[in-house]
């Protein structure tokens, strides 16, 4: 019964996708933003260089160290975390925003963002992305071409302990294919009977 009401109220439109680095988040967000205009996906700011073909205000606002320190100062993040040497938040105003206008809303944020979501908005659904195997996330890392090797390991290292936190999720979604999830993150934004089961 209570995952029956689970989205009813406006806060409680919120959905968080984590999982980790490399299963093919952001490839899913790039599709939903495409294919589901109707969702609200929170902009994060990161202390991240941007990457060939990422636009300021689209994947992400970019920012230095001394802009992210003022955020964390006035409290302008909902959460925020240190991820690969990086710094990366969720703008809390947009984000509370939306929900009280009953927007449905999806954070794309590493593990520990999503635990601090799961600690101040216990309404939230948290997902996991996983992958099909641990072979093909390491694959799709490398394949991804855009990371010096000391990179990639540091991201790999997070990913295995990234793995070991599935069970702290409401929900786990394979990545077999991107069409796939985000057809059943949308049934699961909706509350549509099919996924309310996990796989
Ligand atoms: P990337 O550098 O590959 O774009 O992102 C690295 C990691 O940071 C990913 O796992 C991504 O989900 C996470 N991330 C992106 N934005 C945020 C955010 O606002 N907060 C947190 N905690 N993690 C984020």
């Amino acid at each position: 019964p209570e995952k029956a009401s689970a989205f009813t109220g406006p806060g409680r439109r919120l959905t968080v996708l984590s999982g980790p680095s490399g299963v093919g988040k952001s490839t899913v967000v790039a599709e939903l933003r495409r294919a589901h205009p109707e969702v609200w996906l929170s902009v994060s700011v990161t202390t991240r260089k941007p990457r060939p073909g990422e636009t300021h205000g689209v994947e992400y606002f970019f920012a230095d160290n001394e802009e992210f320190d003022g955020l964390i100062a006035s409290g302008g993040l909902l959460e925020w975390a240190e991820f690969a040497g990086n710094r990366y938040g969720t703008p809390r105003t947009p984000v509370l925003d939306k929900l009280a206008a009953g927007v449905p809303t999806l954070l794309e944020i590493d593990l520990q963002g999503a635990r601090q979501v799961r600690a101040t908005m216990p309404e939230a659904l948290l997902v996991f992305l996983a992958p099909p195997s641990w072979e093909e996330l390491e694959k799709r890392l490398r394949g991804r071409g855009t990371e010096p090797e000391d990179v990639i390991a540091r991201r790999l290292a997070a990913g295995r302990i990234e793995m070991a936190a599935e069970q702290e999720f409401d929900l786990t979604l394979v990545n077999t294919s991107v069409q796939d999830v985000c057809h059943r993150l949308i049934a699961l934004m909706a509350d549509a009977p099919e996924a309310s089961r996990p796989g």
